[in-house]
């Protein structure tokens, strides 16, 4: 739209042409409001006596709601060209999206004006919502079915607080059958209360985990994340007999994340990287997860494996849905992982460390704002 200089009176063919657009096109007095030009699209949704009127309706950007970073009526004639707007507006009354880009441009007789287009993008809109609605439902497909893979090992971690628990009672039945006093039963009961708790948060991160919910980024520590994941993989881990090391630098800022998120991506990498080391003996039988300071405005967060490694070929296709290697494998865990990621603003990334196994990393951006 640079240079664009309107004519009161559009001659017939650009008329023409302004009125055969789907889009609604108008150039109003940037001091005033005052609606110059509406082509025909525009005056279909606002009337046909608009011109002459003051911009007021919802669909184009106002500067008393705050829609322009400097406000238009304060624009002189030395600084148009210049865009105003590039951005996206609800129309409450119809319910419908606008795509929206407002310039400020001279008119044909001198004074400045804003030449706005607008395009009705509430299809691309929905389709764009139902993707992400489909995407999250995945997600939680994803997540429920690895809790469903980790169901028998969960039942064992929530058995032990419970057995605990009914061995302090029994104790406390037959101390008191046998005459004890109060305070002789005290620290049983409160042991066996402690153990209620911590199966009282083992069934609360479980249910924390699975939980249909939209996306909710906020500031959270990075040792939050981590502590709640490998939790959760915990038994798994020591079940293989593999030693978790983990290696979070001091002083991380928070990130700007969807804790339960980026504990799925975490809980991915952490049982690939498990997967992988099915076979490895020794001192290889390591798993490593790490956080520091990444470039610029992001954390790093690493799972590094001395496992099986991945070969060329293969790494070609590995955020590739469905790609796997494995017998009962989905191949949808490392898809997710980037789209989760990506929808944070970070990347992921793999590697081939020297000494074998393999690093997967993926960055998160640091919190600047508050919960969105
Ligand atoms: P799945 O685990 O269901 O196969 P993923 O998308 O999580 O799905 O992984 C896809 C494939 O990537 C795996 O089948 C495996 O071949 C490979 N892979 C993922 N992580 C690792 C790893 N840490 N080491 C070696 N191969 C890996």
């Amino acid at each position: 739209m640079e240079n664009v200089v309107l004519a009161h009176n559009a001659d017939e063919p650009l008329k023409a042409v302004l009125d055969g657009l789907q889009a609604a096109v108008y150039a109003a007095d940037a001091k005033s409001g005052e609606i110059l030009f509406a082509n025909r699209a525009f005056q279909a949704l606002h009337g046909f006596d608009t011109v002459g009127q003051v911009l007021n309706e919802q669909v184009v950007p106002l500067p008393e709601r705050g829609d322009y970073r400097a406000d238009p009526r304060g624009i002189s004639t030395a600084d148009v060209p210049c865009e105003l707007f590039d951005g996206e507006l609800l129309q409450p009354r119809t319910g419908r999206w606008y795509h929206i880009r407002e310039q400020a441009v001279l008119w044909i007789d001198g004074r400045v004006v804003r030449l706005g287009i607008a395009t009705d993008i509430t299809d691309r809109q929905e389709t764009a919502e139902i993707a992400r609605q489909q995407e999250e439902r995945i997600a939680r497909t994803a997540r429920l079915t690895t809790l469903g893979e980790m169901a028998s090992m969960l039942a064992h971690e929530i058995n032990q607080p419970l057995s605990a628990i009914a061995n302090y009672c029994n104790g406390c039945v037959k101390r008191m059958q046998a005459g004890a006093n109060a305070a002789e039963l005290l620290p049983a009961i409160r042991k066996a209360a402690e153990q209620a708790e911590r199966a009282g948060k083992i069934i609360a991160r479980i249910r924390a985990f699975v939980k249909k919910s939209e996306p909710r980024r906020c500031a959270i520590p990075v040792a939050a994340i981590l502590e709640e994941a490998l939790a959760l993989i915990e038994i798994d881990v020591r079940r293989r007999g593999i030693r978790l090391k983990i290696d979070v630098a001091n002083n991380l800022p928070a990130v700007f994340a969807d804790q339960i998120m980026i504990e799925q991506v975490l809980l991915n990498l952490v049982r690939n990287g498990l997967d992988a080391m099915k076979d490895a003996v020794g001192d290889e039988r390591v798993l490593t997860v790490s956080a520091k300071a990444g470039g610029g405005r992001f954390v790093e967060i690493s799972v590094m494996d001395r496992g099986c490694g991945i070969s060329d070929e293969n790494r070609e296709k590995l955020f590739q849905p469905f790609f796997t290697t494995k017998d009962e494998g989905m191949g949808m865990g490392l898809a997710i992982c980037r789209s989760i990621i990506e929808f944070h603003d970070g990347r992921l990334s793999v590697e081939s460390p020297p000494a074998g196994g393999t690093l997967f990393t993926f960055t998160l951006p640091i919190e600047e704002a508050a919960c969105e």
